[in-house]
């Protein structure tokens, strides 16, 4: 079927094959249509698709990508596009599958905690469509990137992602139990637990595929585990007058055995724009700010949180404040998810940012950044998962000045390098995409990368998928580095 059709429009062009197929209104191919979908949020990397596509099924991601195979293009898949490693930028050419129109959610098993939901869901609308069934109130889909309100369930599988409580929940992958994803040739695999139980034998393909960032299919459906949600909350917010006190409470508050749902800094510099920008009330002498929360059984909360608050006192925290009142929890989680609104303020333009280091090496992380970030005369500041060990250092530079671009680039590969010395990893969440690819051959070894390779041309023979993503390969190279510029002095 799929063949007759290929053969059946030799000699169209491309687009006029995909417009063949699925219709004018669903391919774009105006160029003013097509500068929309350029980038991903990490707006340094981009590069123009020959055209975007909207399947609305499985049926039809297929026969595209079987089109697409026998004219051997590049096919870039994309979500909501809020990806922050340029994982959407369509280099070589590519055609964007965008899942914008399978928005299904298909399933919801309450008494088996499954949802079956098709790649396109936004994030949050799982948990609120959880919420509104009979008993559901209790149930929720856990992992939160703070992306969560636009990007979808498809592209928090591709990028492994995070959020701010996975130092209790756990990312993604975790909570991905099966997989639906159209091959590069078209073929269908349908992996991993997906009738209701959580195991499955055999090899585990959906945790290979997730935060494979789309370089082996498009995810088309996915089965995700529902968990209960915490009864009971308790907030913690801790100031401290330097970043490496702030670092020494994290460990030490791990050390003790607790196990917060989320342990967030703030530095100081990122303190002082979110309070110039909202007026939230942080003392001026503050340079850190730790948020922590914990949850679980209302009668241990308190306990929990004196011990907390405690270590931090012992570690120098100079203000603390704690609370069990749900609108001044939210209040303090508006400050944490307001820091990225308010740099747009105070810089043209900033790049976030994404490494794992031990918690132990934190402080030793921020300092180095800092003085990075002086030698290459730029400001960077810190908004981050401290109690995973997740930095985000945030590179504020203005892109109207390519030495400043430029300077952003190598200060962030040099971040980079050393969080790997620091015997951290490259990404927390954000994924690899073209941002870091230059140092996935730092990073693993050649006997690794071969695996890599290996694994990849199992599912993408051909190299179709997303190339110059995250993989290596000779087919399709880029750099964001221009060679030869000079560290300024
Ligand atoms: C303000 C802000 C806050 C953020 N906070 C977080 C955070 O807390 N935690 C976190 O992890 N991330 C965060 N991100 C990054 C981003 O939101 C995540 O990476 C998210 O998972 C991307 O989802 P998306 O639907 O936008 O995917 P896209 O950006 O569209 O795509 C991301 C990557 O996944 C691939 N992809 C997308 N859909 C599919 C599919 N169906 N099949 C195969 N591959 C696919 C793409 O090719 C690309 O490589 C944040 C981004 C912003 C802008």
């Amino acid at each position: 079927m799929l063949l007759r059709r290929i053969c059946y429009n030799k000699g169209m062009s491309i687009t006029d094959e995909l417009i063949h197929l699925l219709g004018s209104d669903r391919v774009l191919t105006d160029p003013a249509e097509l500068f929309a979908y350029d980038r991903d949020g990490f707006t340094l990397a981009k590069s123009c698709p020959r055209a975007v596509v909207f399947p609305q099924t499985t049926a039809e991601v297929s026969q595209v990508l079987a089109l697409l195979a026998a004219h051997d293009a590049p096919i870039v898949p994309r979500g909501s596009g809020t990806g922050l490693a340029g994982g959407c930028a369509a280099y070589g050419n590519g055609i964007v599958i965008s899942t914008a129109n399978m928005r299904r959610i298909v399933n919801i098993d309450l008494p088996n905690r499954v949802a079956q939901v098709e790649a396109g869901v936004c994030n949050t609308r799982l948990s609120e469509e959880v919420a509104a069934l009979p008993g559901g109130e209790k149930w929720h889909y856990s992992p939160d990137p703070s992306s969560q309100r636009a990007s979808t369930l498809g592209g928090n599988a591709a990028t492994n992602a995070g959020g701010i409580h996975v130092l209790k929940d756990f990312v993604t992958s975790n909570h991905v139990l099966g997989v639906e994803m159209v091959l590069p040739d078209g073929s269908i695999l349908t992996c991993g637990a997906t009738d209701g139980g959580y195991e499955t034998a055999g090899f585990d393909l959906p945790a290979l595929i997730c935060g494979s960032e789309g370089t082996l299919g498009i995810i088309t459906q996915l089965w995700l585990r529902l968990s209960p949600k915490p009864a009971s909350f308790r907030t913690i917010v801790a100031y401290f007058t330097d970043t490496a006190h702030a670092c020494q409470s994290v460990s030490a508050i791990i050390a003790a055995g607790h196990l917060p749902a989320a342990m967030e800094m703030l530095d100081g510099t990122m303190l002082h724009v979110i309070e110039d920008a909202f007026s939230f009330g942080i003392a001026p002498s503050a340079q850190a700010m730790l948020l922590i929360e914990i949850d679980g059984i209302e009668d241990l909360l308190d306990k929990q949180m004196q011990q907390i608050t405690d270590l931090c006192r012992a570690n120098h925290a100079f203000n603390l404040e704690t609370s069990s009142d749900s609108a001044r929890r939210n209040q303090l989680w508006k400050m944490r998810k307001s820091t990225f609104g308010a740099i747009g303020r105070v810089s043209h333009s900033y790049c976030t940012q994404d490494a794992c280091v031990p918690r132990s090496m934190l402080a030793d992380v921020l300092k180095n950044i800092d003085s990075i970030g002086r030698n290459y005369g730029l400001t960077i500041t810190n908004v981050f998962h401290a109690g995973d060990g997740n930095v985000h250092p945030i590179f504020l530079y203005d892109e109207r000045n390519e030495t400043e671009v430029q300077n952003a680039l190598r200060a962030a590969h040099e971040v980079l390098r050393f969080c790997i010395d620091a015997g951290g990893t490259l990404t927390g969440e954000h994924g690899v995409g073209v941002e870091k690819i230059d140092l996935i051959p730092y990073l693993f070894d050649a006997p690794t990368l071969a695996c890599f390779d290996r694994i990849k041309k199992v599912f993408d023979p051909a190299e179709q998928a997303n190339p110059g993503k995250f993989i290596p390969s000779d087919k399709l190279k880029v750099s964001l580095l221009k060679p030869g510029r000079q560290v300024p002095q």
